[in-house]
């Protein structure tokens, strides 16, 4: 198999930058060389020292070379229901999430869906998500036969939902156990394929389907889980009614063992301390999922709190209530989140957290998110001035810091120039663009 090197500037993170610009958190090279073999980096440096000998040499200068973006928290079968028309999270859900999730039934449109979203990542730089199929196996028989065929490194479930929602959506405490079980048998671990357990939320679970949630966790410690917390105050207030032996939203979660260091919990926004302290104790992970939370009228993300005390954070775009595809269009909506918190996100702070960080969160941190010998090839190419405007404001721009905020807060998928999965080119080799 031949080596390729990537020749152009590299940035990967190897921790959370300690203040605004901590040099000890990151490797920059201004001119880097990354060799690539079998779908693996197996060198990074400078270029002037590569071994070049044999070597298929791709100059992407002057753009920059990160791992590609991951995604903690989306929804592949809402990719058709993006920018829908609603007021707060439980109409949107009756209004057109339920409805659209049930053409996951049929399976010639959950594998025409996926062909679609994953064209739709590469296009945006997300190499690797965690993704909520729908209730229907065949769709996350799509999710995973679409990924393997891509060579991408994919999370996701069925998932489980078993009241207050649509019949054609509900699956029912047995069944939803059965069906996760054989994808799990079927998926988890086959190439690079990672199941997650996803009871949707509380309000669609009961009491005998989470208890079968917490049986697939005892019996696969080694799959994630993945459910929604603590969105918006009528779903806190309904949770509540229908779990009132339990002291907290989180506490529901917790009562039936379903939080642990591989659990990713969507948007954590309006916690008491208890619950902040459970996050904590378990390490169950927070996701920020700004576009969403602004779009929904849900909340403001405290993220400055959470990791004060000690809760372990994500990034993602919880497609199709999120509003952008694009990880660049999601840190910016994040930081002007912070900012109406009256918090900061530096640049480094926030590109580590789509990369680096998001791999840590899924304990994936030695396969993917950094570049580094012996990860994968899993490579986002970015091009600060790759439309007019940013070309405009890049003749300003004197520091890594200010091209990396200009690239989050200007840039989309017009940015990406290009998306290496496993090695090989994936997003020029996309057909019709
Ligand atoms: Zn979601």
């Amino acid at each position: 198999m031949s080596r390729t090197i990537l020749r152009g500037r590299v940035l990967s993170f190897s921790r959370a930058p300690l203040g605004f610009d901590d040099a000890e958190s990151y490797l920059y090279l201004e001119d880097g060389a990354v060799g690539i073999e079998d779908g693996v980096v197996v060198s990074v440096g400078d270029f002037a020292e590569a071994d070049i000998a044999g070597a298929v040499i791709i100059d992407h200068r002057p753009n920059l070379i990160l791992p590609g973006f991951i995604d903690l928290h989306l929804h592949y079968v809402q990719s058709q229901m993006m920018a829908a028309y609603a007021g707060s999270l439980l109409e949107w859900l009756n209004t057109y999430t339920f409805i659209e999730e049930q053409k996951f039934s049929q399976q010639g449109h959950a594998d025409a869906v996926a062909v679609d979203f994953y064209d739709a990542l590469i296009r945006h730089g997300t190499t690797s998500a965690v993704a909520y199929c729908s209730s229907h196996p065949r769709s996350v028989d799509a999710f995973f036969a679409e990924a393997q065929r891509r060579n991408m490194l994919m999370v996701g479930g069925k998932v489980m939902m078993d009241r207050n929602a649509p019949e054609g959506l509900c699956d029912s405490a047995q069944s939803g156990y059965d069906d996760s079980k054989a994808l799990i048998a079927r998926w988890h671990q086959r190439g690079r394929a990672l199941y997650a357990i996803s009871p949707r939320f509380a309000i669609t679970s009961s009491p005998a389907q989470l208890e079968a949630a917490r049986a697939l966790v005892a019996e696969h410690p080694d799959c994630y889980v993945q459910t929604h917390l603590s969105e918006n105050d009528a779903e806190i207030t309904y949770s509540m009614e229908l779990y009132p032996d339990s002291p907290d939203y989180t506490g529901i979660y917790e009562d039936y063992g379903l939080l642990g260091p591989r659990t990713l919990l969507g948007h954590c926004i309006h916690l008491n301390h208890r619950e902040t302290g459970v996050l904590a104790e378990t390490g169950a992970v927070a996701v920020f999922c700004p576009t969403s939370n602004l779009f929904l009228g849900s909340g403001l993300f405290d993220r400055e709190r959470l990791l004060n005390n000690g809760v372990r954070i994500g990034i993602a775009t919880d497609i199709g209530g999120g509003t952008s595809v694009s990880m660049l269009r999601t840190l910016d909506e994040g930081y002007k989140v912070l900012q109406l918190r009256g918090q900061r996100l530096n640049p480094f702070a926030s590109f580590h957290m789509a990369t680096r960080g998001n791999a840590e969160a899924l304990g994936l941190e030695e396969t993917i998110g950094s570049i580094a010998p012996g990860r994968a090839a899993d490579l986002v190419v970015l091009d600060a001035r790759a439309t007019p405007m940013m070309r405009m404001r890049m003749a300003n721009v004197e520091s890594l810091a200010d091209e990396l905020f200009l690239l989050q807060t200007l840039g989309d998928d017009r940015a990406v120039a290009e998306v290496y999965v496993a090695g090989a080119r994936a997003k020029s080799t996309l057909g019709g663009l």
